[in-house]
């Protein structure tokens, strides 16, 4: 019944559950946030790497620019308490810290794969020789036909450009020594290493520093997906010297569905005024934006590739969690992290222990976040089903994989626990 991980003897039983719960520094943050019900409790609610959580500061931010833009309509662009015009600043220097980038490598804008999109018009430039694309096998669907599209769209053959690379036979993660030999083999043809810096089927988490070197040395650019990166795992985009990023922030940044998403482009690349971009007039030059001269001058930061005027609702959600990010940290998160994860394998063992292994962790012991993937062996989607229709909020991704990720924010040590406890009683009842 006991195990030893990273200093602290685990026990599956409640009492110990609520007393690591008590000793965490950051217990008071799930307070800050609305947890779905069942049955009148709280759900074990395993999905903020799909949909983080409301937090419950998230409704006054937003009724503040409701509020502004009823007294003042139009002239809330000035007026507002916190004026429009230049809303989007006000999450720059909070997000940019979130991930490790300078604030001129950071703006708020779009969509991910809209950001990755238009990254790629400045970022993938392929030529006769070079044109090849690197990314990681089962990449997020909208990733991989964000690759797809944009070869075709520059005239080459998917099967020809596209390397994707595979775990090896009967593994579940990708070995990162299998990347760097793609690299070395392709050298002189590739132009563009596109990796989800945490992949969203495993939960394996690159080492995006060293990815990064490699590419450059091989003359590759080198751009990451960070949505299940960003607000998860310890990112230092800036000094890594990463080309450019993309991520939501939805998932792990909690400011709800659909909202505003983060770029980053190094600051080596801001000034080159040779790159080709798709503009727009809020990418233009702040001091001469209004004049509405028919030329585009670019901004010199990241800012640049902005297109738009700032999508003023969807930012002031994620202010107010940007706002929690930067009270807590990620370093203390990622502590926490570390702790209700390992957990979390530890309760995984121990069902293990009493139903055959039948679970099996495809997500690896070092290169992990908070999210653990595992396969039910010998389970269905049925599974998956009972688990929510007893209150436990996972996700399910076919063909047999379940993923669990306890959020440092709101999730505690007794959800785990009572995860293992639901989940026992229902490979039980299965027999
Ligand atoms: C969640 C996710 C997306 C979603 O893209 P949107 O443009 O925000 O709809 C894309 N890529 C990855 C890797 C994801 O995890």
């Amino acid at each position: 019944m006991e195990a030893t991980k990273s200093k602290i003897i685990f026990e599956n039983n409640n009492a110990f559950a609520q007393k690591l719960d008590k000793e965490d520094k950051l217990k008071l943050y799930r307070e800050k946030f609305f947890i779905p019900q069942h049955n009148g409790t709280d759900t074990v609610y395993f999905t903020g790497n799909s949909l983080g959580l409301q937090p419950k500061t998230t409704q006054s931010y937003l009724q503040q620019e409701l509020n502004d833009w009823a007294t003042f309509g139009v002239e809330g662009h000035f007026l507002a308490k916190n004026p429009w015009l230049s809303y989007h600043e006000l999450l720059t220097n909070k997000m940019a810290k979130l991930v490790g980038a300078l604030p001129i490598e950071t703006v708020m804008m779009n969509q991910l794969t809209v950001n990755l999109h238009l990254l790629m018009v400045s970022f993938y430039r392929p030529t006769k020789n070079r044109f090849k694309i690197l990314c990681e096998a089962k990449a997020f669907p909208s990733d991989q036909y964000a690759l797809q599209s944009q070869i075709k769209f520059h005239g080459f053959s998917v099967e020809e450009a596209l390397i994707e690379i595979e775990p090896r036979e009967g593994e579940f993660h990708i070995r990162h020594e299998d990347i760097y030999e793609a690299i070395e083999k392709n050298k002189d043809s590739i132009a563009l290493i596109m990796i989800g810096g945490v992949n969203y089927f495993s939960g394996q988490v690159f080492d995006m520093k060293t990815i990064t070197e490699k590419g450059h040395s091989a003359g590759a650019i080198v751009g990451f997906d960070l949505a299940h990166a960003a607000g998860n795992i310890n990112l230092e985009l800036h000094n890594w010297d990463v080309d450019f990023a993309a991520w939501c922030s939805y998932k792990y940044i909690n400011s709800g569905p659909g909202s505003v998403a983060g770029a980053f482009v190094h600051e080596r690349h801001l000034k080159n005024t040779e790159l080709p971009q798709f503009a727009g007039w809020w990418g233009h030059e702040k001091e001469s934006r209004f004049l509405m001269d028919k030329t585009f001058i670019p901004m010199q930061t990241a800012e640049r590739w902005q297109m738009s005027n700032a999508p003023i609702l969807s930012m002031a959600a994620c202010r107010a969690s940007l706002d929690i990010f930067d009270e807590v940290g990620m370093l203390a998160l990622i502590e926490k992290s570390k702790g209700l994860t390992a957990y979390l394998e530890f309760i995984v063992e121990e069902i293990n222990k009493q139903k055959n292994n039948c679970l099996q962790i495809i997500t690896p012991k070092e290169n992990r976040g908070c999210q653990l993937s595992f396969v039910a062996n010998g389970y269905g989607k049925d599974l998956y089903k009972q688990l929510i229709d007893n209150g436990v909020i996972p996700d399910w991704r076919e063909p047999n994989v379940i993923r669990c990720a306890p959020v440092p924010l709101y999730n505690s040590y007794e959800d785990v626990y009572r995860f293992g406890v639901i989940l026992l009683n229902l490979l039980r009842e299965k027999g």
